[in-house]
């Protein structure tokens, strides 16, 4: 079997400036020179042109960080697909915990943002992941094959074009790492939950997030159902990310090897 590349997404969050935005992409161009994964940046939306620009004919790829549930219409402050779509937009992250959290976004609402996003040609990140509480309470699987179930139910027929980020929340900007292992643990019940919805499975990239940084990258990019990262915080760095896209490059060429 081909090994399939890894991908690496940087979520910028609510940071950047026009000037920020330009002087990161050069850093991170000189920075990462050839990758051998993918890489991707979600950018906030009033930066998708400008970032478009700056990334075209290169190797990173353009994402946003959310997309109406609704095709058009009276839903103002609303991006739709659509829209997502005339800016060249590759990827789109969907029910990210921050959105979960302070927007209400419900598992119904994130599965018609991800049918959204295949409708008009472009890829859904759908995040998922537990509290702490909720890990505590062992409830960590249940969680996320319950926010899965969702998008699975809503877009069955063709699943097997997602993306899934797992990122457990109390990861999520606090500086504690799931380990390999408990990452892992849980990407392998991500990938069960899809096998048993498309014989497609393996196409699926099973991204980690939550303070993935340079030093912590190369651990858990070699686990077996690791296919990429999420990242937020250090993905306003150029030296760090392109040390965790070194990484994931790297992981792939001892992977071919093998
Ligand atoms: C994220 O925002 O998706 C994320 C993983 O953030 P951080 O890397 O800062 O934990």
């Amino acid at each position: 079997m081909t090994q399939k590349k890894k991908l690496i997404v940087g979520n910028w969050k609510m940071n950047g400036s026009l000037q920020f935005n330009a002087q990161l992409l050069q850093a991170l161009c000189d920075g990462m020179g050839q990758p051998d994964c993918a890489v991707a940046v979600a950018v906030p939306a009033p930066y998708l042109a400008q970032v478009q620009s700056l990334v075209a004919g290169g190797a990173i790829a353009l994402a946003a960080q959310d997309v109406s549930q609704h095709e058009a219409g009276a839903f103002t402050g609303e991006v739709s697909a659509g829209m997502l779509r005339d800016f060249g937009t590759r990827y789109v992250l969907v029910g990210h915990s921050e959105r979960r959290q302070y927007h209400g976004e419900t598992d119904a609402g994130v599965a018609a943002k991800a049918q959204r996003a295949l409708a008009a040609g472009i890829t859904p990140i759908v995040c998922v992941g537990e509290t702490l509480a909720e890990r505590e309470a062992g409830q960590t699987q249940a969680v996320v094959k319950r926010q899965l179930a969702a998008v699975i139910h809503a877009n069955g027929h063709c699943i097997s074009e997602i993306v899934v980020a797992y990122e457990p929340v109390w990861a999520i900007g606090t500086g504690r790492t799931a380990t390999p292992e408990q990452a892992q643990e849980v990407h392998a019940v991500l990938r069960a939950q899809l096998a048993a919805a498309t014989e497609h499975a393996d196409r699926v990239p099973l991204l980690y997030g939550g303070s993935m940084n340079a030093a912590n990258a190369a651990q858990l990019l070699t686990q077996q159902d690791i296919d990429g990262g999420l990242v937020g915080g250090a993905s306003l760095k150029a030296a760090d990310f392109s040390q965790i896209i070194a990484a994931a490059s790297a992981n792939q060429a001892s992977a071919a090897t093998k």
